[in-house]
């Protein structure tokens, strides 16, 4: 298959380095589901080719893609309001003009729905539901009308409107490249880069949804197809520079991503660092990510440790940061002797769960205060050993 995507040939600028306003078209090598056939999640492994881009980077990196949207939810619009998708519409800050399939499918952010349009699609109906939600005083009601809804759910909801779909366009936001952890070194693998991509999928008022960048990788991405993608550096995660430093990772879910590189990297550096990788999921049979290789490397002796958390196997959940605090004597001698702790994944509980309990392991095993406690983490932070990489 063939992707629409933009500037799908690397022909905008050979000369030009690859960037987010100039991807690089990267082949896609190879794209498996991570997930056993029981879980409940889907986890895609993506190796990309980045043969030829000139494009490089260090382990705690990030990869931009480029999305497009579905089609199937992109003829869903047009046919809603009776548009002809052959129609030329201008788009963006330079007035570039396209039709307007290819616009709602490359060009624009079709699943997010902001106050903003809201308000400015106000303009184009006498619809009163809608004329009543945008006023002033119902601005929550406002907020709350948009979270897990997009532009089809608005369109079908407010008509009949007096909008063509240039008024329609204008109102929508660009697409926006979306980030990924990198999961390969490629020292270890020259010209590739590895992704590991969690489907974004949900039910919200009656729709089945799903995430624009990770359900295309999913559901319509095969190998042999490109991605339009970049770089993004990423100063503020990144490796000890001296070899014999330990390392403690912390990396649930598909936050595993960024260690995978890590560990590969030192691998290969031979470094005499220890390492210590703390990773959990639903279940272990189904969602154990890259075990194959993360059991190698423990038996080679490149991860020296490695502690599991699989919260659907028991009765009582457990995840990584009860797994910390079950060893937490030994997880203070390793900062104590200088380690880097490092933790990637969710944003809203894991990484707030793993911050109080390193906090509690400092606390009780350093015998300090709280405020002690917390003054050791924050000094860690200055020295930069402790990092994340959070979303
Ligand atoms: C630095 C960085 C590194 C990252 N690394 C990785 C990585 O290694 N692997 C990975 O899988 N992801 C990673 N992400 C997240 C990734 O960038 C995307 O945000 C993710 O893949 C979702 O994008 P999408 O296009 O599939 O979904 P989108 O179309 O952008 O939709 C996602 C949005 O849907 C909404 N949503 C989700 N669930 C619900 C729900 N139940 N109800 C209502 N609304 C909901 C939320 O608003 C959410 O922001 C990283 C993000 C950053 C910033």
């Amino acid at each position: 298959m063939q992707l629409t995507l933009e500037n799908n040939k690397n022909t905008k600028s050979d000369k030009l380095p690859f960037s987010r306003t100039n991807p690089f078209q990267a082949k896609v090598l190879k794209n498996i589901n991570l997930n056993g056939t029981s879980s409940s999640k889907e986890t895609r492994h993506i190796e990309l080719s980045l043969k030829g881009s000139g494009l490089s980077y260090v382990p705690g990196d990030a990869l931009g893609v480029i999305p497009a949207n579905d089609p199937e939810l992109v003829a869903a619009l047009i046919e809603e309001m009776k548009w002809d998708e052959e129609e030329v519409v201008t788009v963006g800050k330079q007035g570039e003009t396209m039709p307007l399939k290819e616009a709602l499918t490359t060009y624009l952010e079709i699943t997010l729905l902001t106050k903003k349009i809201l308000q400015q699609a106000a303009a184009f109906t006498e619809n009163e539901e809608l004329q009543k939600l945008v006023m002033i005083e119902n601005a929550s009601q406002l907020k709350e009308y948009c979270y897990g809804r997009d532009l089809l759910d608005m369109l079908r909801a407010f008509g009949p409107w007096k909008a063509s779909a240039q008024d329609i366009v204008s109102l929508l936001r660009k697409m926006t490249a979306r980030l990924y952890s990198i999961a390969s070194s490629l020292t270890a693998n020259p010209d590739e880069v590895h992704l590991t991509i969690g489907a974004v999928r949900y039910t919200a008022h009656g729709r089945d949804r799903k995430g624009v960048c990770s359900v295309l990788c999913a559901e319509r991405v095969q190998e042999g197809d490109t991605l339009p993608v970049f770089v993004q550096a990423n100063k503020h995660f990144f490796l000890p520079e001296s070899q014999d430093k330990d390392i403690i990772m912390v990396g649930p879910g598909t936050g595993i991503a960024p260690f995978r590189s890590f560990i590969q990297e030192r691998a290969v550096n031979k470094v005499t660092g220890r390492s210590w990788l703390f990773f959990g999921d639903q279940h272990a049979a189904s969602d154990f990510l890259y075990q194959n290789e993360l059991e190698k490397y423990q038996q080679d002796g490149v991860l020296t440790k490695l502690d599991t958390a699989f919260s659907r196997d028991s009765a009582q959940k457990v995840y990584v940061q009860h797994k910390m605090l079950e060893n937490s004597k030994e997880l203070f001698e390793w900062l104590e002797n200088g380690a880097y702790f490092y933790v990637c994944g969710d944003k809203e509980h894991m990484a707030k769960d793993v911050n109080e309990a390193l906090i509690s392991v400092i606390e009780k095993e350093g015998a300090l205060t709280r405020d002690a406690a917390e003054a050791y983490l924050k000094d860690m932070q200055q020295q930069g050993r402790y990092q994340r990489d959070v979303y």
